[in-house]
């Protein structure tokens, strides 16, 4: 058992967020989970709610907090795509507002922080698969822009804290990553697919499906998280977490189809504006670095969220029964 910690964690009772705020205490720590429960949901840490070592409260990261913690995961940001362009300043504020406060808070204590940052800082890349070198390719205008300046940004902003005041930092680029414990109405692709495979309902495939995504399942990005922060003060990334095995809309289609023994056809629906055309992580440096890798193939990690979204689907039981599994 390592020496244990005061631990904040942002957004902490998103998806993310409460897997990660387990994998902490479940590690002996005290975990503080502050979340303004815009996308995420106490049901999703209902089932940690009892543990003395957890602690949440309802607080917006673009007001400054005070309290005292030895180290600081900043998660705070809707991450789907309609959650983020729901409200864009707020998403922009979120990043930006939320970075300068958390890393004050941080230079305050003296306390290592971590910044969820994301592959959206590649934009659409030309340079693929995408190496943490790579400075990438975004609009700074279209409707995806807040969510990706806002966490370049940030990313500034931590780069600058460290620089300026000697901050102790650690960014992490995560790509796509799926679990249980989405929302059915979350609006990515793993629960739009496997919501409408398990409803026979049309799979929605937007543009002609030749896009790829690689996707992480959450238990080996949540131990990607918990080993960067671990590393030496040095190692301050950014370095990319996620499963470089690479797919295709329409493969991913096939799949959950074939898992799910849908009937569902595929409906092609228009490409949203700036959609990505492809994405894949280069992990050589979490290779290297934090001699990490992920073991869960999609296949595999599919299958479980397919059994969590079926019970969800058809059970009576609430979701916060079914966040505990
Ligand atoms: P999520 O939407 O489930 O969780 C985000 C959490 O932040 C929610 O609980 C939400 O209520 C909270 N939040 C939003 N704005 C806030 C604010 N102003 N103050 C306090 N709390 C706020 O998303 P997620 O998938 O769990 O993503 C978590 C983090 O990881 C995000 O920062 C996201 O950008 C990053 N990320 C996620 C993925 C992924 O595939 N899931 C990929 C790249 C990066
Ligand atoms: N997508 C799709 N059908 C859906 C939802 C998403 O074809 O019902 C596509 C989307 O256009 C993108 C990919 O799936 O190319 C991943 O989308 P998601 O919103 O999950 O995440 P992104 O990587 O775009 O942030």
């Amino acid at each position: 058992m390592q020496h244990s910690k005061r631990i904040m964690v942002t957004g902490g009772a998103g998806f993310l967020g409460s897997f990660l705020c387990e994998r902490l205490l479940d590690q002996g720590h005290e975990v503080l989970c502050v979340d303004n429960f815009f996308t995420g949901s106490r049901w999703n840490v209902a089932h940690l709610l009892s543990n003395p070592a957890f602690e949440i409260i309802r607080h917006d990261v673009t007001f400054s907090l005070y309290v005292e913690v030895d180290e600081i995961y900043n998660l705070a940001c809707p991450a789907s795509p309609i959650h983020y362009q729901h409200d864009p300043v707020q998403t922009t504020k979120t990043s930006v507002h939320g970075a300068i406060n958390v890393l004050g808070l941080a230079k305050r204590l003296k306390a290592r922080i971590l910044q969820a940052s994301t592959s959206e800082v590649y934009g659409n890349p030309d340079v693929h698969p995408q190496p943490e070198a790579y400075w990438g390719n975004v609009n700074p205008i279209g409707p995806r822009s807040c969510y990706d300046e806002g966490k370049r940004c940030a990313e500034t902003l931590f780069f600058d804290y460290w620089r300026q005041h000697s901050l102790r930092i650690k960014v992490a680029r995560i790509f796509n990553t799926y679990r249980p414990r989405m929302r059915p109405d979350d609006g990515r692709v793993i629960s739009n697919f496997v919501v409408q495979a398990l409803q026979n309902q049309p799979i929605t495939v937007y543009g002609d499906g030749s896009q790829t995504r690689s996707f992480c399942y959450v238990d080996d990005l949540i131990s990607g998280l918990v080993r960067l922060m671990g590393t030496p003060d040095e190692i301050t990334g950014p370095v990319n977490l996620g499963n470089p095995a690479e797919f295709t809309m329409l493969e991913l289609a096939d799949l959950v189809r074939e898992l799910t023994g849908s009937r569902s056809e595929i409906r092609f629906m228009p490409l949203p504006v700036d959609d990505p055309r492809h994405r894949r992580p280069d992990i050589g440096n979490a290779v290297a670095a934090l001699d990490w890798a992920p073991e869960t193939p999609l296949r595999e990690g599919l299958g479980k969220t397919i059994a969590y979204f079926d019970k969800q689907l058809t059970s009576p039981r609430g979701r916060h029964q079914l966040a505990a599994e």
